[in-house]
């Protein structure tokens, strides 16, 4: 077969005769011409004789009515009676509260001053008027201790 061989649609239609005459005639010259197009129609030609060989077997009734017949005679279903959910909104409900119990505890992370501040505060320090261990100059009730940190400020 070459690029210019019909396709096999093109030689069943021919070999059914549903090509108009003038693609009837192109064919034919091709056939003359390309030994394996000439092959592959004889091949399609002995499947269409093998085809219309076959007996045709029928089944003497009519199978759906059997088939009714059969789905008629079966007892008749009570249809299903659905029992309501005890607690239809549990899933939504554990859902939400699993949700707002992440959501709260990673805001309140991320706010706490625990971790975050204490190194800042002690940072701060270095600039206070008085040096971390210095003597304390002032009466002690002027200094208020942070009860996270324990960093002391005025
Ligand atoms: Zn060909």
């Amino acid at each position: 077969m070459t690029d210019e061989c019909p396709r096999i649609e093109a030689l069943s239609m021919y070999l059914d005769a549903q090509l108009d005459a003038a693609a009837c005639a192109r064919l034919d010259a091709h056939l003359a011409t390309c030994v394996r197009c000439r092959a592959l129609l004889d091949d399609l030609f002995g499947l269409r004789t093998d085809l219309r060989a076959l007996a045709d077997e029928r089944l003497g009734f009519d199978l759906s009515q059997v088939i009714r017949g059969r789905i008629a005679a079966l007892p008749a279903r009570a249809p299903e009676r659905r029992t309501p959910r005890r607690w239809p909104w549990l899933p939504a409900g554990v859902g939400a509260a699993a949700s707002l119990t992440l959501g709260l505890t990673m805001g309140l992370s991320m706010t706490a001053p625990v971790a975050a501040v204490a190194p800042v505060a002690a940072t701060l320090e270095v600039f206070a008027p008085i040096a971390p261990g210095g003597l304390c100059v002032g009466m002690p009730a002027c200094w208020r201790t942070d009860a996270w940190t324990g960093a002391r400020s005025r």
